[in-house]
C-alpha cells in the first residue's frame, strides 16, 4: 500500500470542511459517509461499503478523514481525554516468540528481568504518590511462572494501594493462567476480579484472522480463544479495551472485518471501553527482517485506520484512542483530528514499543498532554480507566472553558 496523496497534502486535512470535500468524492463513498453522518451509527454501512471506505484514496480519503472528525465531534464532543497511569511490564521473559515483538527475552539473556511481588507493590505505591489512578500490568510469559502469580500480583498491588485501578493481563496471559491453574475460564476471571482486577487490556488481538496470526506468531492464542476470553470477561463484569495492530502483513479488508467483529461483540456484551489502533513498529522485529511484513504503516494508513474506526464503530465503541508511543507528537495530533478522542495513558515507563524501535518516549506528563490538546483547539480532560469520571483540566491562567470551546469553532 502506498500514500497516493503527497504527504504534505494529507497533513493539511484538519481545516477542511465536509461541505468542501464532499462534492469531490466518488458518489458512492460520499453517500456511505452521509448515511453514517446522518444516523451517527456505523452499522448502517454494508460490508462492501466498508471495504470501499477502507480502500479510499485521494479526495475520497480526505472525505473519510473529515467525516470521521465530524462524527467524533457529534458523538463525543471536543474533549480529548487521557488517564494518569503507570505501565508495569513485570517481566520480559517469554516463551511465545511473536515475530513482531522486540521486547521478549530468553530466561538466560543478560537483560532478562522479573519483578517480584514486593517490587510490584513498590511501583504501584510510587505511581499513586505521583498521581496515577491506574496501573497497567502486562508481561512476557515465563515457562515456570507460579500458578497463581497473576492473582498474587493483584493482591500485592491492592494491599499496597487499595484504591488503585488495576488494568492488567492480556487475553494471552489469561489463557496461560487458565492453563497453569486448570481452572475453568469464567472461574479464573472471577477469581482475578475478586482479587482486584478492574479491567483487562484487549491486547494480543493483533489481527483477528488465523492466517495472519500464524504469520505473526505460531504460538499465540487463536481468534476464537481471544473472543472467548473477551466475551467471558465481559460476562464476569470485567470491561476491556479492544485493539488492532496494523501496518504489517494484513490488508485493509482485515481492518474492516475486525472492526465489524468488535461491533458484534459490543452489541452482545457492551463491555468494550475503547478501541485502540496500534501501528506496527517494525525496526527491531524478526517479522520485518524475515521479509514477512511491510515496514510499518504509511501516513495514509495511520490516518485511515483511526478514521475508519470512528466511522465503522460509531454508536458502538465511541472512544477511539491514539497510541502516542507508537506515533510521534504530530502524528498523534493528526489522528486526533481524524476521528480519535483519547490520548491513552501517561505510562511513566513504556518499554514494549521503545524496544521495537519507537522513539516517542516512555512518559508524557499530564501537563504535556494538556498542552498538546490545547494546541489542537480541543479541551483536555483527565479520565479514569472506564471513562466514568472525566475532569476537565484547563490551565486557568491561560484559557477559560469558553475560550477553549471557541478555539474549536474558530
Ligand atoms: S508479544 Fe507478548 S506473548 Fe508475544 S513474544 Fe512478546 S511478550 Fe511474548
Amino acid at each position: 500500500m502506498h500514500d497516493l496523496l503527497p504527504t504534505s497534502e494529507l497533513e493539511r486535512f484538519p481545516p477542511i470542511e465536509w461541505a468542501e470535500i464532499a462534492p469531490h468524492m466518488t458518489p458512492a463513498l460520499r453517500a456511505s459517509l452521509e448515511k453514517a453522518l446522518e444516523s451517527l451509527d456505523g452499522s448502517v454501512l454494508t460490508l462492501e461499503e466498508s471495504y470501499a471506505l477502507a480502500a479510499a484514496d485521494g479526495d475520497d480519503l480526505l472525505g473519510l478523514l473529515v467525516a470521521a472528525n465530524v462524527l467524533r465531534s457529534e458523538l463525543v464532543g471536543n474533549i480529548v481525554t487521557y488517564v494518569v497511569n503507570r505501565n508495569i511490564n513485570f517481566t520480559n521473559i517469554c516463551f511465545v516468540g511473536c515475530k513482531f515483538c522486540a521486547f521478549s527475552r530468553g530466561p538466560r539473556e543478560a537483560d532478562a528481568y522479573f519483578h517480584d511481588l514486593d517490587k510490584m507493590a513498590e511501583k504501584a505505591r510510587e505511581a499513586w504518590e505521583l498521581g496515577a489512578t491506574e496501573v497497567c500490568i502486562q508481561g512476557g510469559l515465563p515457562r515456570d511462572l507460579d500458578k497463581f502469580y497473576y492473582r498474587d500480583i493483584l493482591r500485592a498491588v491492592k494491599s499496597a494501594v487499595p484504591r488503585m485501578h488495576i488494568h492488567a493481563f492480556s487475553p494471552m496471559e489469561i489463557v496461560y493462567g487458565v492453563e497453569l491453574t486448570s481452572m475453568p475460564l469464567a472461574d479464573y476471571l472471577s477469581m482475578l476480579r475478586d482479587n482486584g482486577l478492574g479491567t483487562l487490556p484487549g491486547t494480543a488481538a493483533e489481527i483477528l484472522d488465523d492466517e495472519i496470526r500464524h504469520i505473526l506468531s505460531a504460538n499465540k492464542l487463536s481468534t476464537a480463544q481471544w473472543m472467548e476470553v473477551i466475551r467471558t470477561a465481559h460476562r464476569c463484569g470485567i470491561r476491556t479495551t479492544s485493539t488492532l495492530m496494523y501496518g504489517h502483513a494484513e490488508t485493509s479488508a482485515h481492518w474492516v472485518r475486525q472492526m465489524r467483529l468488535l461491533r458484534d461483540i459490543q452489541s452482545e456484551t457492551g463491555g468494550f471501553t475503547e478501541f485502540v489502533p496500534l501501528g506496527f513498529v517494525h525496526q527491531n522485529t524478526l517479522l520485518f527482517h524475515q521479509g514477512l511484513a511491510r515496514s510499518g504503516p504509511t501516513l495514509a494508513e495511520h490516518l485511515k485506520v483511526h478514521a475508519l474506526a470512528r466511522v465503522l464503530l460509531a454508536g458502538s465503541i465511541n472512544n477511539i484512542q491514539v497510541s502516542w508511543v507508537k506515533l510521534n507528537r504530530q502524528l498523534s495530533q493528526l489522528c486526533l483530528h481524524a476521528g480519535a478522542n483519547d490520548y491513552g495513558g501517561t505510562l511513566m515507563e513504556e518499554n514494549i514499543s521503545r524496544e521495537a524501535g519507537a522513539t516517542a518516549g516512555q512518559y508524557t506528563s499530564p501537563e504535556d498532554f494538556q498542552a498538546l490538546i490545547l494546541e489542537m483547539g480541543r479541551i483536555p480532560a483527565e479520565r479514569n480507566t472506564t471513562y466514568s469520571r472525566i475532569q476537565i483540566k484547563l490551565p486557568l491562567d491561560q484559557f477559560t472553558a469558553e475560550e477553549a470551546v471557541e478555539a474549536e469553532f474558530a
